[in-house]
């Protein structure tokens, strides 16, 4: 699967080339909320206001990770009205065509990672937060057989940590 920041990356630098011959190149220094409309089109997701919106909340600071419960919080804060059943269809609708990864922690707490490459989590339980595990870290050498009529999809690891 295509990396997130690598999607993000090359839409901005489409953007460019379009719009480098009338515009200066200091003016075009990333344009969020234009790069979510192409996000959320090259994924096949219309650009509503809404999705536009929380797009830009999700993706604007990086590689994060976010519960449903978080990004309502930033919603509301930046005065988006949004419900919280609407948040978590949005990040159902976000994971299913790639944009986001969901990372299960507790029973009942989804994480959403803004990066959704393949990669392993530690889990600070004092803190409930996730943290990413360096790419070459975690090395899963044994695969478990999948039952009958099933594949693998793939491997999340979460190391969980806890104060000494
Ligand atoms: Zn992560």
């Amino acid at each position: 699967m295509m990396d997130m920041r690598t999607k993000f990356a090359s839409l901005t630098h489409v953007e460019d080339s379009v719009t480098a011959s009338t515009t200066h190149p200091s003016d075009l220094t990333g344009c969020p909320w234009h790069d979510v409309k192409s996000m959320l089109r090259s994924v096949g997701l219309r650009p509503t206001r809404q999705r536009m919106s929380l797009g830009w909340i999700l993706f604007a600071k990086g590689d994060r990770h976010i519960t449903a419960e978080m990004l309502y919080e930033e919603a509301t804060k930046a005065k988006v009205p949004v419900s919280l059943a609407t948040i978590y269809n949005t990040l159902h609708q976000f994971t299913e065509v790639g944009l986001l990864r969901q990372v299960a922690v507790e029973g009942s707490k989804a994480y959403f990672d803004t990066n959704a490459s393949e990669h392993h989590h530690f889990f600070v339980e004092d803190a409930n937060q996730l943290v990413d595990i360096p790419g070459a870290e975690v090395i899963v050498d044994k695969m478990p057989t999948a039952p009958e009529g099933y594949e693998i999809s793939r491997i999340d690891v979460v190391v969980r940590l806890r104060k000494k």
